[in-house]
């Protein structure tokens, strides 16, 4: 465990013109012969700093200055090594951080590249304190008290606390069921990162391109763009939707400066430049659906061109999202769903209630223009990769299990080009990845679709996307990825979650 205990001891005259980082101490040079800095060092030195290193005041600032602001503020030990942590994981390319309260220790793991790995143990006690001060003393919620029985969420925005470019930080914690511990009840907490690890700027075009979209997916999306009418983008959490909608309404304010954005998210993701983000205000949880609705009607009395909606989550935030579109504007949204087809119903389902039809007010051509789905998948490390051909046939199942073969046989057209999964290396810190891409696809609708859609024929819908707009659904488009070497065809089923050779129309996956 390693959290500075002298910390709250930092005499006044000396704050934010020293940092501690690992183990040496970094001072602003003007402290130099500083009284008080040798009293101060002294006790340190009895801790066991014995390292320190003075700068030029100017260097101290450009290279500390976010340091000393770190480790000098924190109210006690724990509160340090909460910071600390966001602050590692952030460094790490982690999106996520889960602590797991088992009862004798706590398990900290990152999500890297999609992945969890394990980054450090800590003790029984002191891991629930430092779950207890994420939620209550990091965090804002609407309960103010940590519950370890309860289901809670909350979030962490206070810059002081979040690394430089991390926006903020969602805190979800549940129960667990642990018969290690005293109580019977252990937490599993997840922290989400919000941060944009791409920071690509510049025209919608580029922004895709560097977000993993092909050519085309861009045409598709810069159409939709143009158009009003409601765009849904779909995926599972964590596989990038903010990220697309975010680069979608930058792009759009930079094309459009003399149109009104607005956002309606609970909470915000990201900051959104150009876009007013209505804040929801909820003080408890079971207040946050009619909120959030409020929300929307309100943001659509403010005079609009264009709405997002950050996540469509209930009945009326769909009914919301629909009216919006009837009456002439561009609206984006998110929501959950298996494909771009299975957005259809999804909205369904959530319509049900409030529309004895809901296909037809769903699929009319002034309501519905596109359709998005998205799954991240890791992009291979271009210095450690290996070809899958050159591996001896007798051994390449170690690297890609035989029926994985076999699939990505009968369905690539060429397999030169397939490339997997090195030992890693110093470039890659040994994880033989690089980043994420996406695989995804996009449907821009029109009146024959729509009417397919209707009608309930969601296949022929499909089909009539494939062969009108030579439609590439997402696992072909991994599958492209595969066969330029950029994805191993493993870890791409493993993370698409289905096979290679999945076909949508037989499987009737779409329907889902
Ligand atoms: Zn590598």
């Amino acid at each position: 465990m390693e959290f500075p205990a002298f910390l709250d001891e930092v005499p006044d005259g000396l704050r934010g013109r020293v940092a501690l980082v690992d183990g040496v101490l970094h001072m602003s040079a003007e402290l130099r012969g500083n009284l008080e800095m040798v009293s101060f060092f002294g006790r340190l030195r009895r801790r066991g700093i014995l390292t320190y290193e003075f700068h030029p005041p100017k260097d101290f600032d450009a290279k500390y200055a976010h340091d000393a602001a770190r480790s000098f503020r924190g109210e006690n030990a724990i509160q340090q090594f909460a910071i600390e942590l966001l602050s590692k994981a952030y460094e790490a390319g982690a999106s996520d951080i889960h602590l797991t309260d088992f009862g004798p220790y706590t398990l900290i793991q990152f999500r890297c590249l999609g992945m969890l790995n394990d980054h450090t143990h800590l003790e029984g006690d002191f891991g629930r304190q430092v779950i207890a001060c994420i939620y209550q003393t990091l965090g804002q919620s609407g309960d103010a008290c940590f519950s370890p029985s309860e289901r809670q969420d909350g979030r962490i925005c206070k810059r002081e606390y979040l690394p430089a470019k991390v926006h903020s930080v969602r805190v979800h914690s549940e129960p667990l069921e642990s018969a290690l511990s005293i109580s019977g009840v252990g937490i599993s907490m997840a922290l989400r990162l919000l941060y944009d690890s791409t920071s690509a700027t510049g025209n919608l075009e580029t922004r895709m391109g560097l977000l993993g979209f092909s050519k085309s997916h861009y045409e598709t999306v810069d159409f939709l763009t143009r158009r009003t009418g409601l765009t849904i983008i779909s995926g599972p959490t964590g596989h990038g939707k903010s990220t697309l909608l975010k680069h979608v309404m930058e792009a759009m304010v930079d094309r459009n400066p003399g149109k009104a954005f607005y956002s309606i998210e609970d909470p915000p993701e990201y900051p959104l430049k150009g876009v007013r983000q209505v804040i929801v205000y909820t003080k408890e949880q079971l207040e946050r659906f009619s909120a959030y609705v409020d929300a929307i009607a309100g943001a659509m009395r403010a005079d609009p061109d264009v709405l997002m909606i950050g996540e469509i989550r209930y009945g009326a935030s769909a009914v919301a999202a629909i009216d919006a579109a009837l009456t002439g504007h561009a609206v984006w949204a998110t929501i959950h769903a298996n494909n771009a087809f299975g957005i259809i119903s999804r909205m369904i389902s959530l319509l049900a209630k409030h529309f004895e039809k809901p296909l037809e007010h769903l699929c009319d051509h002034n309501v519905l223009s596109g359709l998005e789905y998205q799954r991240l998948v890791p992009v291979l490390c271009n210095e450690c990769k290996i070809r899958m051909l050159d591996i001896p046939e007798n051994e390449r199942e170690y690297f890609i299990p035989l029926d994985v073969q076999q699939r990505l046989i009968r369905r690539a057209e060429n397999i030169e080009n397939v490339y997997v999964r090195g030992e890693g290396c110093e470039r890659c810190n040994r994880r033989g990845l690089s980043s994420q891409t996406v695989a995804a696809e996009v449907v821009a609708t029109d009146q024959a679709m729509l009417g397919f859609l209707r009608a309930g024929n969601t296949e022929k819908a499909y089909e009539h996307w494939k062969i009108e707009y030579n439609g590439v659904d997402y696992v072909q488009h991994a599958l492209q990825l595969i066969q330029a070497g950029t994805v191993d065809p493993y870890l791409a089923e493993e993370r698409l979650g289905v096979p290679l050779d999945f076909n949508h129309v037989l499987s009737g996956g779409h329907r889902k």
